[in-house]
């Protein structure tokens, strides 16, 4: 008699979130491309710090966690950011997650605000404090498809500070990508213009070269 996971399996094969092949939720061959390292970017004069460089597979493993909600590709991607905050070398700073939020239906269609979970799993692991100061201004167009002008040109004054939240402590903006830079350099300017200066930003992936 097979147990109800081997029947599962037989119906609901296991995937990867990479490349959907049979067998394990990363392949050996997925894993390699998700291994983090560390990668620094200068946004104008935010400092960015990533893990692993955006490729097809890396798309495909945040699209498994963001918009089919797989907890174990969640995983992936905390994983990646829990990394690259301990290769960042904050220890003389009193870091705080600032994460980017996702846009109203966004977050309504994915039942959940993405970055803005994965920093509360990634502060459970690391007693870092999350502030959720960052908010929509107006409403956004979706980025996937727009060229790097027309992103930039979607993102102008597009956030703005929560009201009622006085964050201390260095802000340290979070997202899963950056890919033109044009979100983390709205998330920055919002912040700035408020007189809150970020020290940084940490990304599980960044595009090489931001494109
Ligand atoms: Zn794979």
């Amino acid at each position: 008699m097979k147990t109800l996971d081997e029947l599962s399996q037989l119906i609901f094969p296991t995937r990867c979130y990479g490349c959907n092949s049979i067998g394990l939720t990363i392949c050996a061959s997925c894993r390699r491309e998700w291994q983090p390292h560390y990668y620094l970017t200068h946004i104008q004069t935010l400092k960015v710090h990533s893990a692993i460089l955006y490729s097809p597979t890396a798309s495909k493993i945040i699209l498994a966690a963001k918009e089919s909600g797989l907890k174990g590709a969640d995983q992936l991607i905390i994983d990646a950011i829990v990394n690259v905050l301990n290769r960042a070398n904050f220890d003389l700073f009193n870091v705080r997650l600032v994460p980017i939020p996702s846009s109203k239906s966004n977050s309504r269609r994915r039942g959940r605000n993405f970055i803005a979970d994965l920093c509360n799993e990634v502060s459970r692991r690391t007693d870092i404090p999350v502030i959720p100061i960052l908010d929509f201004a107006r409403r956004v167009k979706d980025q996937s498809g727009l060229s790097a002008h027309e992103r930039a040109v979607n993102m102008k004054g597009a956030f703005t500070i929560a009201a009622g939240v006085y964050p201390r402590g260095d802000l340290i903006l979070v997202d899963d990508v950056v890919t033109t830079g044009a979100t983390v350099a709205e998330a920055a300017r919002a912040l700035n213009s408020h007189g809150f200066h970020p020290l940084g930003s940490v990304t599980a992936c960044v595009a090489q070269p931001l494109r």
